[in-house]
């Protein structure tokens, strides 16, 4: 999968599997499961990726704490990939929308859990004004594969209306779902948005690799929906 930065590394507040702390632990986390980058509140966000838009929380959703985030599905062979973009304050993007790596889906913002100087940024302060906390919390990879029925145990991509069915009857099933990240891998750039570069593709195929390895441990099930994780 060709995947670009959004922002330059510079700006990355937070990294992959970091903060394994309590926050993290009652969601059944080991840590953070993708980068979370501060360009500054309101800057225009890219899509990371080249893939259909499937499903968006925006300010109508009825999670309590509005957060907001626009996820889609980028195909690389058998391997399929939910590439999401959280804590937007604008969305621009739309469901069903071919997305192209360098267009703009929203804007940076504070939407959802987050945090500043160690408290959780409240509802009334985002009200009235306030861009404490802001950052985008992507693009965050879960590896899924394409299935045609659903099984019992298993976890599948969800979007606004229960589980997600495109256009030709497929289902995604998270590939392992219980890594201790909800089935998200550390994500790996290419270079900088907008060149070609190709470097540094190899890591996602080798957590593939293990990931698959570790397919048939899968137990329990779940019944948290995979498709609105963040923080
Ligand atoms: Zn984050």
């Amino acid at each position: 999968m060709e995947l670009y930065l959004p922002f330059p590394l510079q700006t990355v507040t937070q990294g992959f599997g970091e903060n394994d702390t309590e926050t993290y632990a009652r969601g059944g986390l080991k840590g953070h499961t993708t980068l979370d980058f501060d360009p500054g509140w309101g800057v225009p966000v890219p899509f990371c990726a080249t893939g259909r838009v499937y499903s968006i929380l925006n300010k109508d959703n009825p999670d309590p704490s509005r957060y907001r985030a626009v996820y889609q599905i980028v195909h690389d062979g058998d391997i399929s990939y939910e590439v999401s973009y959280g804590h937007l304050d604008q969305i621009l993007a739309k469901v069903g929308q071919m997305a192209q790596a360098g267009q703009i889906l929203g804007t940076v913002g504070n939407t959802g859990e987050v945090y500043h100087d160690g408290a959780p940024v409240t509802n009334v302060e985002r009200l009235s004004g306030s861009h404490a906390g802001a950052h985008l919390h992507g693009p965050q990879v879960r590896p899924c594969k394409r299935v045609r029925f659903t099984r019992p145990g298993k976890q599948y991509l969800q979007d606004g209306y229960g589980l997600y069915r495109d256009v030709a009857g497929n289902y995604y099933e998270v590939i392992d779902y219980d890594n201790g990240f909800n089935g998200c891998v550390t994500p790996s750039f290419n270079g900088r948005l907008a060149t070609s570069a190709k470097a540094a593709t190899e890591t996602i195929p080798a957590a593939i690799a293990q990931i698959s390895a570790t397919v048939s441990h899968y137990i329990a099930s779940r019944s948290a929906p995979p498709a609105s994780t963040a923080t």
